[in-house]
């Protein structure tokens, strides 16, 4: 009992912190001779009945029980007894739930089930430590699928589960290339697999919701075991962890599965979502709904949701989808929770919706807002869409495939986003004013899960593209990625060229689609390799990573260049750097390039496709000569 006073306090405690209408006090508290159920729900029930199943298929349940109105959208009971392994629901006249907020379920997530979480943890795991990170522009951030990842992997002993990432394999192959975070797609339940026929080929990205703070069944050994896919979860963390690798997690609280079967709309009708003023369903989602964080308890729901993501499983950062659909006073108080627990927890979000949403512009967590949401992120299109062409039209090129006017939004891109005297907004592709305060609110990528992935984008919008050219112009866009002063993320399997077969939209599509196609990290290694070393440039020196927008707007200066051309210096040993001056020149055009750079000797690290730290060479300032569709870096001591 003593255990259930601490929890009930520490559940409290939070409340008090927040300082909301709504405390979120959902929690099961099970002690081995008793178990405290409560759950919220609107005040005028006729009833909530709390059913008790032996298994998570069973029929019939072994116990049922009226709950008592607790007062302020509260319901409780108590039940004695040795309830471990039971599974439950609660009906509010809407059908079964196994409530808004279950830490355990059984298989496909329909029903709650009671276990003793301390028991899930893996050995080791009170040492679990988060990964040291002192800023945002530290991070590398690596997007992956659980499936993607491991499913073709021919060494994988659990290919397309959460434990793939604790495999010898997986860990090697991050840590020789250099990133320090996985991003991973939507890890909790989800709705779009059924967890009962894994036997049969299925593919989901998993942007449909069902259990937000359970992890997904799939991607365990055996979802009928409620405990297994809570214990594999936190294996994979620990494992990452120890390789010094922090976790992220897709967080898609913008939307569920559907309305009429959504947990929400189970225990509380309508309270959840948002309604155009005809009394629809809004959809700024695109997926049929949209909640609503801006009502209380949705509010408070996230808040829990997040801090119990941190607390339970360690969680190291958070990619809110669609943050455009969320408020912003919802996301300015997640940071601020999330601040008290470890300021480095790192969050960001897609700053744009999928549709219009029942909120006023200025409320929502858009890209244009972000200077309103301080130590939060969010995607830069226009640095993405410079770079390889508008997200609407995939035969569309960007700079890399010969697009006119693209420089200045490339440049917007590589100082983050940030307000800086050589940047002119007139000519930046979307944004016409700054909306970062500092770089470490922009996330820079050329590619991610959505949309095609590089290779086929710059096939798709440059026609008769040679292999060799599509090398050069992969390899060039992530040098853009990766040399900008926000925060760089790549989607995994880049780094071995890649390829989704030239399909757009693949969160259905089989694993012959999105599979990485890891025989190509034999065939190309010196894409792999340049990769690598463009990732531990990044990771060696402080001037690409300057994390503060004084610091951007003192120390990179912009070189005049012809058009296609983008260059840059980071001067006077920039963030501490022991390299005095590095200069960067992005060269688009398939003819070399001479441009003129600052007198002095320079020591060249990076050219035609090939970076080398050690050096390769020296040249003379002055005019400077850029091959074709590439990159040159080189520094002055
Ligand atoms: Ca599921």
């Amino acid at each position: 009992m003593k255990k259930l006073f601490l929890l009930f306090s520490l559940a409290m405690m939070a409340a008090t912190t927040q300082a909301q209408e709504f405390e979120f006090d959902e929690p099961v508290f099970y002690a081995p001779d008793f178990v405290q159920f409560s759950t919220n729900g609107p005040d005028n029930c006729d009833y909530v009945i709390l059913r008790i199943y032996d298994t998570a298929t069973s029929e019939e349940p072994c116990n049922t029980a009226n709950m008592i109105h607790g007062g302020d959208n509260l319901w409780v009971i108590g039940m004695s007894g040795n309830l471990k392994g039971k599974f439950y629901t609660y009906d509010f006249g809407h059908g079964e739930t196994p409530g808004l907020f279950a830490k355990a379920v059984g298989v496909n997530g329909k029903r709650a089930a009671l276990i003793d979480l301390a028991e899930t943890n893996p050995e080791g795991w009170a040492d679990d430590r988060r990964p040291v990170c002192k800023s945002p522009a530290d991070l590398v951030i690596y997007e992956m699928h659980h499936r993607d990842f491991s499913i073709n992997r021919p060494d994988a002993k659990y290919p397309g589960k959460f434990l793939a990432l604790t495999e010898p394999w997986a860990i090697e192959h991050l840590k020789s290339l250099g990133v320090n975070a996985v991003h991973i797609l939507p890890s909790y339940d989800y709705g779009s697999v059924d967890e009962t026929r894994l036997d049969e080929p299925q593919y989901n990205w998993g942007y449909d919701p069902v259990n937000y703070n359970v992890p997904e069944g799939s991607y365990s050994t055996n979802p009928y075991d409620p405990m297994c896919r809570i214990r594999e979860f936190k294996q994979m963390v620990q494992a990452l962890h120890k390789a010094g690798i922090r976790v992220i997690l897709d967080v898609v609280y913008n939307h569920t599965y559907d309305i009429e079967h959504s947990n929400f709309q189970k225990v509380w009708p309508d309270y959840f979502y948002r309604k155009t003023a005809d009394g629809q369903y809004s959809n700024g989602s695109g997926c049929g709904n949209e909640t609503a964080s801006e009502q209380p308890l949705m509010r408070a729901f996230m808040l829990e949701s997040v801090k119990y993501w941190i607390e339970e499983y360690h969680i190291d950062g958070f990619r809110f989808d669609l943050m455009g659909c969320h408020d912003i006073e919802t996301m300015n108080q997640i940071r601020q929770m999330v601040n008290k627990i470890d300021p480095t927890i790192f969050i960001y979000g897609e700053g744009w919706s999928a549709g219009s949403c029942a909120l006023p512009t200025e409320q929502l967590g858009l890209k244009a807002n972000i200077s309103r949401m301080p130590s939060i992120a969010a995607f830069s299109d226009e640095i993405r869409d410079a770079l390889r062409g508008p997200f609407d039209d995939d035969t569309k090129p960007g700079l890399l495939g010969g697009a006119p006017n693209m420089e200045e939004s490339l440049k917007f891109g590589i100082v983050g986003a940030i307000r800086h005297p050589q940047v002119d907004m007139t000519n930046v592709n979307y944004s016409k004013e700054p909306w970062a305060t500092e770089p470490t609110q922009m996330i820079s990528y050329v590619s991610c899960h959505d949309d095609m992935c590089l290779t086929d984008r710059l096939r798709a919008s440059i026609p008769q593209l040679s292999e060799e050219e599509l090398i050069r112009l992969d390899l060039l866009a992530q040098t853009a990625v990766f040399t900008s002063q926000g925060v760089p993320f790549m989607l995994a399997g880049e780094e071995v060229l890649r390829t989704k077969q030239g399909v757009h939209n693949s969160f259905e599509s089989p694993d012959s689609i999105n599979r990485i196609d890891w025989a190509n990290k034999t065939r190309y290694p010196h894409v792999f390799n340049y990769y690598k070393n463009l990732i531990q440039l990044r990771k060696n020196h402080p001037a690409f990573r300057l994390g503060s927008a004084d610091l951007v707007r003192k120390h990179l200066e912009f070189l005049r260049t012809p058009k296609g051309v983008v260059a840059f210096r980071l001067k006077d040993n920039a963030g501490g750097d022991t390299w005095r001056n590095v200069i960067v020149v992005l060269n688009t055009l398939k003819q070399k390039q001479s441009i003129t750079v600052p007198k002095g000797i320079y020591h060249v690290v990076c050219r035609d496709g090939v970076i080398n730290e050690q050096g390769m060479g020296k040249l003379r300032g002055g005019k400077v000569s850029v091959a074709p569709q590439s990159a040159l870096i080189m520094y002055e001591d």
